[in-house]
């Protein structure tokens, strides 16, 4: 095995660089995470890089297939951070962790959980 690995993204941490691998095994792209794999030879425990976690995969025709499939995935995942609909959902920041939550419109008004840390937030009403 002399093929170079093409990293096709970096990864802020291992958890997420495992998922992204996963997720292109699902797509047929044999893909591993580059740093844990060196890892395991050592002795130490991981080292983790600063310029993140390394994904990459081994074939390199797949390796453009793959970063399409993250360009497309990203892209997605931006797109349903815009604005909602009407009657979708409304978002509420929580007071006790300052992060916010979305909640369906119906519960505007009402009082409910932080998804993140479980105390009250107030859903606002617009
Ligand atoms: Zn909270």
């Amino acid at each position: 095995m002399s093929r170079d690995m093409i990293c096709v993204y970096h990864a802020a941490d291992v958890e997420q660089a495992e998922v992204l691998v996963t997720w292109l095994a699902e797509h047929g792209i044999e893909a591993l995470v580059k740093d844990t794999y060196a890892a395991t030879m050592l002795p130490t425990p991981l080292i983790v890089a600063p310029r993140g976690i390394e994904v990459c995969v081994m074939d390199p025709e797949q390796a453009e297939r793959a970063a399409a499939l993250l360009r497309e995935q990203f892209a997605e995942a931006s797109a349903q951070r815009g604005p909602e609909p009407p009657g979708g959902t409304i978002e509420a920041t929580c007071e006790e962790c300052g992060q916010s939550a979305r909640f369906p419109a119906s519960q505007r008004g009402t009082v409910q959980s932080c998804p993140h840390c479980g105390r009250y937030v107030d859903v606002p009403l617009a």
